[in-house]
């Protein structure tokens, strides 16, 4: 009864919400910080007769205050049920499942390896083909002559995906190199900047400039929304309407639409939460680096870090006695390295003074 393609699927694996109290959790990016009174404030008051009604189907009031803030028209934006929802119905609208034979561009979804771990499952789900490029050992965003020289990343490829600033590794791309890569590439490009909020850059400008380039953002990381499950694309009018076709008519639950609305008139209380985890990652980097960890500069709320003396993956264990959680991934090029999310400076003391214990430091 269940198709071949199916069976054969590897669901993503998100990482544990542990169902027990008085773990720090450290291993889902999620940031520390409670949203802002404000939004607190709009879910309650917008949680009474009406939720018997359907929300706004297309997040219109929500679209209005994106296009202000992004200095565009509601037209180049499309929310989702979380950017995810938004990553899976890119690939359903560019990328034509393959047929038996040859890999073809036209059914080729592409990506760096390491990236977002979703970006090959919804390849996967599609019967799409995969195009995984390994990045080199820092991290770092190749130039077009390096792609060109290495001869696996395919410039006509449906769909490309790049996470920037990258995750597992936290590395920060430059715009203009990630400009010069939009340039070159001949399908659509989603520049998935989750995690952009903690960086120094930001790439939406190529969303605006070109028009086979998607930039998606999310609520969930940076505007301490990830239960209220919004994100959202900016793009060309065409592509966004390409999507819409396809999307669900009510995708995005209306106190979400009224949370992420909120939350868009309290941006101060966040940004004091963006400086607030620079400054803490910054401190745990160091902390973490004198204890022997080899740690890779970050532009996101998270750091990977090749730990010392025993494997990361008992580390994970060993931390999760402390009751820490960390994410360990089990891929090529990170699984000598624990991902760390960078929590309050209390819980990064408490992961510091676990680590430490550990080593036997104390
Ligand atoms: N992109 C990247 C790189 C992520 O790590 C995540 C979260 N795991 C997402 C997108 C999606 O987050 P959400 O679905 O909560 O918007």
């Amino acid at each position: 009864m269940i198709r071949p393609l199916v069976r054969r699927l590897h669901a993503y694996v998100p990482g544990e919400q542990p169902a027990i109290d008085g773990l720090i959790k450290l291993n889902t990016n999620e940031n520390p910080y409670p949203p802002s009174p404000r939004v607190r404030r709009a879910i309650r008051r917008a949680a009474n007769g009406r939720l018997r009604l359907y929300p706004n189907p297309t997040s219109a009031a929500l679209r209005r205050k994106l296009a202000r803030l992004h200095g565009c028209s509601p037209a180049n934006i499309i929310v989702g049920n979380v950017s995810d929802e938004l990553l899976a119905l890119a690939t359903r609208c560019f990328v034509e499942p393959r047929r038996t034979g040859r890999a073809r561009s036209s059914s080729t979804v592409q990506y760096f390896q390491p990236s977002y771990s979703l970006y090959p499952v919804l390849a996967d789900i599609h019967g799409a083909s995969k195009n995984a490029v390994r990045l080199g050992a820092d991290f770092a965003l190749p130039s077009v002559a390096e792609l060109k020289r290495a001869e696996r990343w395919d410039f006509r490829a449906a769909l490309t995906f790049v996470t920037t600033p990258n995750a597992p590794s936290g590395r920060g791309y430059s715009t203009r190199r990630l400009d010069a890569l939009c340039r070159r590439q001949r399908g659509v490009v989603v520049l998935d900047e989750a995690y952009v909020d903690f960086a120094d850059e930001h790439a939406m400008a190529l969303a605006l400039r070109h028009p086979h380039v998607l930039v998606a953002r999310t609520f969930s990381k940076a505007y301490s929304l990830c239960f209220q499950r919004v994100g959202y694309f900016v793009g060309h009018p065409d592509l966004i309407a390409a999507l819409d076709k396809v999307r669900d008519s009510y995708n995005v639950n209306g106190l979400g639409q009224i949370a992420a609305e909120a939350t868009l008139d309290d941006l101060a209380y966040y940004r004091q939460n963006f400086r607030r985890i620079v400054a803490t990652r910054a401190w745990l980097g160091r902390e973490l680096s004198i204890l022997g960890f080899v740690v890779l500069p970050s532009q996101t709320n998270f750091i990977l870090a090749r730990p010392p003396v025993l494997p990361a993956s008992r580390w994970l264990e060993r931390l999760r006695a402390e009751k820490i959680l960390v994410r360990w991934f089990d891929a090529p090029g990170v699984s000598d390295c624990l991902r760390i999310t960078v929590g309050t400076l209390r819980e990064a003391r408490a992961l510091v003074s676990a680590a430490r214990k550990i080593l036997r430091l104390r």
